[in-house]
């Protein structure tokens, strides 16, 4: 019978009493193997140095003999300098204590001390940070000492003791997960030696080792989850195999005023596909701003109207939801399908219209926001849900509806342009495909970095721009005036705009506005009516407006890499050169870096690549809304390789048989277990 650490408390632990194992909870340790599960997230090096092999201004352990006696100068009553010679390996150095003249008593000259601090190589000079008189009571020299993330009253001191004696009472009981085919495979350490070494290494190496193994085994069970997601939903029929009308959907197609491009015909056969298949379709469809995601969407949702069906289609924003609504109706009308908008700005009554529509099966294809899915929202038969733009489709979701007895398929949009392999390795769960290129004819966008003193070159631009026709978009940070921050403001820039060109209509767009009237400009403004438009980011995502070629940003060093590019995004959709001028702070130094990526390139996919490299891998998924997993011990970007190779170990163990039946895996199949992986609930 073995002992489930997991579920024993940390209070069997001896020394975690009275307030510890509250402060422990605050950690997110509430049991034994919680503790041992917490990593140190850097290791303090007192291994003895040879000073001869050491760098300026590295931080060290040396061990040597006292040799004279302390000389201490008092500034004030407290402040100190205290220096000291000592002889290390036949060399004399001095030995520097900033306001610890109280252990002058201490240094005695001949005997042994052992110091560990800054080294100034020019002066031969320590300052010194800790001491140590060897033999005299528990040391650490010669070590490697964790440290640990705490809180609260609990110390490096403490924790670093308590680990050692849970290492002491339960390393015995550290089950191993990994089957031994992996282990040998990539010569990994046991479990329970790789535990004990990430908490107590001997030396560096031997600390690397144990997180080679750690590292493994974490993005291993990730993958495991997510292939044993995807295994089990492809196999397990519950969805609706549409019948899909193939010839009816090429006609819809070929009625388009464009052909699709070789992309899109892909994407779009891969979700047919899917479609027709028993079980429920997961799919995450990304292509870069302007790589016409929404025709790929209106086909499938033609697709699953056409079988019987209903479909809904969920964005962020209202803005984005008229829109969708606009195309849609385009499309769908010659062919007798029902839209119907449902975002929070209609009427109670209106409301209970759509709701009851929908119910009754008259409206096919329904439009809106988040709260389109969920409460009192009821389909006669859904079948296809698309989400579009930052919104993953989470299992919660996903759940509210097969309460509700449906099971429809799920079809994701994102123009956040994350690289393929690390797409399928965050989204683990889902199929993905990707649109590669941009309808032909498209003229890269011309981008420009300038500094605010050109403002009036910039204004000529905009009236040139607008008096050939063409519309032009101009993005302020805030909304109105703010003491705190020297950045334009939309008020403002609205009203300069407005004096500048009396002769155009100049539209304002900010969050503050009700639904109603951000509609009406946006309406406008797609129709031509509004010539320039000012805004704050609310138009980031989506919006398509193919006559507008002109996207002014102020302090655009202030937005991130992603978010230009989204921005950038809304013009360079027509026929028309469209432009992009972005003014900045020249110094701001991370500013400049964004920009040179923005005057580099207009590849959505090398911009990503780029912003991962500036911002690091957790900044770049954002907030959990992402669904991107956070990881204890790896790191998505710089152990990749890694995360490939234990996707494909977990595809390959998933897809075997003897999996399924041999003792040797019951170990993950428990993890799968505690996972909910088996009753479909999965992730998030
Ligand atoms: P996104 O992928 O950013 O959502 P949209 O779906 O808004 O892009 O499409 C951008 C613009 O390109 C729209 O005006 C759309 O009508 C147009 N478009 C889409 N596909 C094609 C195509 N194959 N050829 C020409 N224009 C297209
Ligand atoms: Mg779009």
């Amino acid at each position: 019978m073995t002992v489930d650490l997991y579920s024993l408390p940390v209070t069997k632990v001896s020394g975690v009493k009275g307030k510890k194992p509250e402060e422990l909870l605050a950690l997110g340790i509430s049991s034994v193997g919680e503790l041992l599960d917490y990593y140190p997230f850097r290791y303090e090096d007192y291994t003895l140095r040879d000073l001869t092999q050491v760098k300026d201004g590295d931080k060290i352990t040396v061990q040597g003999t006292i040799a004279g006696l302390p000389q201490v100068q008092m500034y004030g009553r407290t402040k100190s300098r205290m220096l000291c010679k000592i002889v290390v390996d036949n060399l004399f150095i001095s030995a520097v204590w900033f306001n610890r003249h109280f252990l002058k008593e201490k240094l005695t000259a001949g005997a042994d001390i052992v110091l560990t601090g800054k080294w100034d190589l020019k002066r031969l000079q320590l300052t010194v940070s800790e001491v140590e008189f060897p033999g005299k009571g528990a040391s650490q020299i010669g070590t490697l000492q964790p440290v640990y993330s705490i809180t609260g009253s609990i110390t490096q001191k403490w924790i670093r003791q308590t680990m050692q004696q849970a290492l002491l009472q339960f390393t015995e009981l550290i089950p191993e997960v990994l089957p031994p085919e992996l282990l040998r495979k990539y010569d990994l350490l046991p479990r329970k030696h790789a535990v004990t070494l990430l908490h107590m290494p001997g030396s560096m190496e031997q600390g690397q080792r144990a997180r080679r193994r750690m590292v493994y085994e974490e993005l291993f069970l990730f993958q495991l989850k997510m292939q044993a997601y995807r295994a089990l939903n492809h196999s397990r029929a519950d969805g609706v195999a549409h019948p899909v009308d193939l010839p009816g959907v090429r006609a819809f197609v070929r009625a388009l005023p464009f052909t699709l491009t070789e992309s899109q015909k892909n994407v779009l056969a891969e979700i047919l596909q899917d479609l027709q298949r028993p079980h429920c379709m997961n799919r995450l469809l990304q292509g870069d701003v302007g790589a016409g995601k929404t025709v790929v969407a209106a086909a499938a949702l033609f697709a699953v109207v056409k079988a019987g069906y209903q479909g809904a289609l969920m964005v962020p924003t209202e803005i984005l939801a008229e829109q969708h609504k606009r195309s849609l109706d385009r499309l769908f009308e010659p062919y007798g399908i029902q839209t119907a908008l449902l975002t929070g700005s209609l009427t109670d009554r209106q409301r209970r219209d759509v709701l009851a529509s929908l119910q009754m099966g008259m409206v096919d294809v329904v439009i809106g926001t988040h709260a389109l899915i969920q409460e009192d929202v009821f389909f006669r038969k859904l079948g296809l849900v698309v989400t579009d733009e930052q919104h993953r489709f989470g299992v919660q979701q996903r759940s509210v509806l097969r309460q509700k007895g449906m099971n429809p398929d799920i079809l994701t949009m994102t123009a956040t342009p994350i690289p393929r392999t690390l797409a399928i390795t965050a989204f683990g769960d889902m199929d993905v495909s990707t649109l590669r290129e941009l309808p032909k004819g498209r003229k890269p966008i011309k981008t420009y970095s300038v500094t605010p003193n050109m403002l009036e070159r910039v204004m000529g631009f905009i009236g040139r721009e607008v008096a050939a026709g063409r519309q032009a978009y101009v993005i302020c940070p805030l909304i109105e005036e703010s003491e705190k921050l020297d950045v334009q403001n939309a008020i403002d820039v609205h009203a300069q705009l407005q004096f500048e060109f009396p002769q155009y209509r100049v539209g304002l767009l900010h969050g503050r506005m009700t639904p109603g009237e951000k509609d009406e400009v946006m309406r406008e403004f797609s129709a031509g009516r509004v010539h320039v438009l000012v805004s704050t980011t609310v138009i980031e995502v989506g919006v398509d407006v193919p006559n507008s070629t002109l996207m002014i940003v102020y302090d655009a060093d202030r937005f991130g890499l992603s978010q230009l590019h989204q921005l950038r995004g809304r013009v360079g959709r027509g026929e028309h050169q469209s432009y992009c001028v972005l003014i900045a702070d020249p110094k701001n130094e991370v500013g400049k870096e964004r920009m040179k990526a923005m005057t580099d390139t207009n590849d959505g996919f090398e911009i990503a690549r780029r912003d991962l490299e500036l911002r690091g891998p957790g900044d770049f998924f954002g907030t959990k809304q992402s669904g991107a997993p956070e990881f204890r011990i790896a790191d998505m970007v710089t152990d990749f390789e890694v995360m490939e190779q234990a996707r494909d170990d977990a595809a390959a163990l998933v897809g075997r048989s003897d999996f399924w039946t041999e003792a040797v895996f019951m170990p993950l199949k428990q993890y799968l277990q505690r996972e909910h992986i088996f009753n479909s609930e999965l992730l998030d």
